[in-house]
Order: structure tokens, then sequence, then C-alpha cells
């Protein structure tokens, strides 16, 4: 397994979110105060000369966690090095990362609540003192070294702030949470990313598909790529109202933006009446990972009052009843009235 990012790019998506990622503050729109933040935090460790304190960047899926470490590391002049929780699976492969690196990098971690106990613990040392301990021999003849590491930043970005130890949380100087973005700022986003694929786009069109994107920039830019594939199938190199709506029609999108899976989970929690349902009965009764449905589906679901999570479990909400009672049986038309 790929244990640091080679930095090449594998697929037509990582490509495309390559392409379209941006590389600099002015360019990130919307979390104002994590910017404002941020900004300072970087500039007072510039003119002190010295790395940034290591940062925690919690929340969903697709808000901007990877985009804001290349940013940091940008305006640091700072390289970035890259790899996730998963793809640590031994303390010797953390040590060879954190032996590789230069004065001042970043270093990021993405999914860093995935990280095992005994890797985790290698960072310790290495966020704290800038040292970590290798064991060398075995055996009786089994000696510690505690190597000198040069000062890094580390970021870690995760999407289960909660599933983190507090050792490793407490060693974050820097901690900022993403929530998900307003429908203005994905339009903002979308109609910059319309311009980098050069495609033209009617400003009530951009809001149709912004307001439908769960408040996520990641969302709202696969339906420009998808929906403009719409607009050169039908000849024209603008996406207009009508063509929005035909996109997301095709993509499965409903009125209020969830997709076929969302409305699987409403209507199992309907099926129950309202009451409670424990997450694993609720994950085999729509197919999907429980990780899938709580850290993709769940918190936008919950955001726009849909669900509710009680300790017994996920229930329906009065607002679920409603719209899945105006969706169509064979839940194909977007419901344009309704908007
Ligand atoms: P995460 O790491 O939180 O899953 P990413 O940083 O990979 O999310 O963001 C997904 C995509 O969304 C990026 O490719 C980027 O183009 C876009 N994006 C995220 N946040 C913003 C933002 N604030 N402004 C513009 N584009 C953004």
């Amino acid at each position: 397994m790929e244990r640091v990012s080679d930095g090449k790019l594998h697929t037509a998506e990582e490509r495309f979110e390559q392409s379209v990622r941006p590389a600099r503050f002015d360019q990130f729109v919307g979390q104002a105060r994590i910017k404002e933040n941020l900004t300072i935090y970087i500039q007072a460790a510039m003119a002190r000369g010295e790395p940034l304190d290591h940062m925690l960047l919690s929340g969903p899926p697709g808000l901007g966690k990877t985009t804001l470490a290349h940013i940091v590391a940008n305006e640091m002049g700072a390289r970035l090095r890259a790899t996730s929780g998963p793809a640590i699976d031994k303390g010797g492969d953390l040590v060879g990362i954190l032996t590789s690196l230069e004065a001042g990098d970043v270093l990021f971690i993405d999914e860093i609540h995935r990280l095992s106990r005994a890797v985790e613990e290698h960072l310790y040392s290495a966020m704290e003192d800038f040292r970590v301990d290798i064991i060398i021999d075995q055996g009786p003849s089994a000696r510690t070294l505690n190597l000198e590491l040069q000062r890094f930043t580390l970021i870690g970005a995760t999407t289960r702030e909660g599933l983190l130890s507090s050792p490793l949380r407490g060693r974050f100087g820097i901690y900022e949470k993403l929530a998900m973005y307003p429908w203005a700022d994905l339009s903002s986003i979308l109609q910059r990313t319309a311009q980098i694929l050069e495609v033209a786009i009617e400003p009530t069109a951009a809001e149709i598909i912004a307001r439908r994107s769960r408040g996520t920039p990641r969302v709202v830019n696969r339906f420009v790529r998808r929906i403009r594939d719409v607009a050169q199938v039908q000849g024209t190199d603008t996406i207009t109202e009508a063509i929005a709506w035909e996109g997301l029609r095709m993509l499965g999108i409903d009125e209020a933006g969830l997709d076929e899976l969302d409305r699987r989970i409403l209507a199992t929690l309907i099926r129950h009446g309202g009451e409670p349902v424990g997450l694993k009965t609720l994950a085999v009764s729509v197919s999907e990972e429980e990780e899938t449905i709580e850290d993709v589906y769940e918190p936008y679901l919950i955001q726009e009052g849909f669900v509710a999570k009680t300790p017994r479990g996920r229930k329906a909400m009065e607002s679920a009843f409603r719209h899945m009672q105006a969706q169509p049986a064979d839940d194909s038309e977007p419901q344009k009235e309704l908007f």
C-alpha cells in the first residue's frame, strides 16, 4: 500500500480535484473565521522563524481539510508530505516517514483517527519533543535508540474527532472545525470550477445546484462536472436552469439535495414509525457500511432536520415524513415546485 503520496495523480477524479483545488487562502471560499485564525498563526510563526504549531482539522468529508493543509504549506513556503491513518500499519512505517522529514516540512495525516494505538504512540514524543524511539535488534540484545527529528508541523484531518484519543488530541496546538457551507458559498465555488472547466452557467442554475450540494464543496464540484456533460451532449456550453434540473435528475438528486441512499435511510427510519433505529440495523437495511452512514450521510440529514440522533438510535423527524410523502413513487422526477 502506498504510504506517503508520491505526488502523482492516479484517477481522473484525483486529477480533476487537483485542477480545481484552491492553492491559496484568497481562492478558498467561505470559512472566514478559520482563514482569519490560520493567517494570523502563520504570520506569527513565520515572524518567529518557527514551524507552525501542530494542527487538527475536523469535519465531514469534502469540506476542505486536505485543501487547507495544502494552503497552509504553500503559505508557509513549506513542503507537504501526505499520508493517511489507514496507510500506516506499523510503528516502523511512521518512524520512517518522520525521520525523512526536513526542517519546516508539513506532514499531513488524513483520517488520523484511524491510526492504530501502537502507531499513534510514536507520534506523542515526535509532536512534543521532535524525538522518536526506535527499537533495534531483537531479544536480549534489543536496545532503544532515541532519534532527534527535524522540527515539522503535523496537520491531522479527521471526520470523527470523537474517536481521537485524548493524549493525541491534547498535542495539537491549533484545532479548527469545518462547518457545512451556505449555498451562496457553494455557488461561488461552483462558478470558479465552471470557469476552470470552461463552461458558462446561469446564476439561477448555479443556485439550483448549490442548494442541493449538501453543504459540501466536493459535492458541488462533482455535480458541475457531471452537469457540464449534460450541457455538452445537448450541444451548448452554458448550464441553464433546465440543464441543471436535468443533470440533478440524472444524478438521482431530489429537490432537497438528497440522493437515493439518503432516501433509503429515511424510508427505513419511517418504516419504524419515528422510533429510534440502531446504526447496525440501519446499515443492514440500506446495505451500506456503518461508517459511511455516520461520516457521509448522517451529518447532512441531521443538519437539515430530517434525522435526529438519540441515545437509542436514529429517528425520522417530521420533515422526513413530509419529504418522503412528497416523493414520486419511482423517485425519478425532481419536484421543482417545492423548491
Ligand atoms: P476533505 O479533505 O475535507 O475531504 P478536500 O480538501 O479534499 O476535502 O476538498 C474537496 C474538494 O472541494 C477540493 O478538491 C476543493 O477543490 C474543493 N474545496 C473544498 N473546500 C473549498 C473551498 N473552501 N473553496 C473552494 N473549493 C473548495
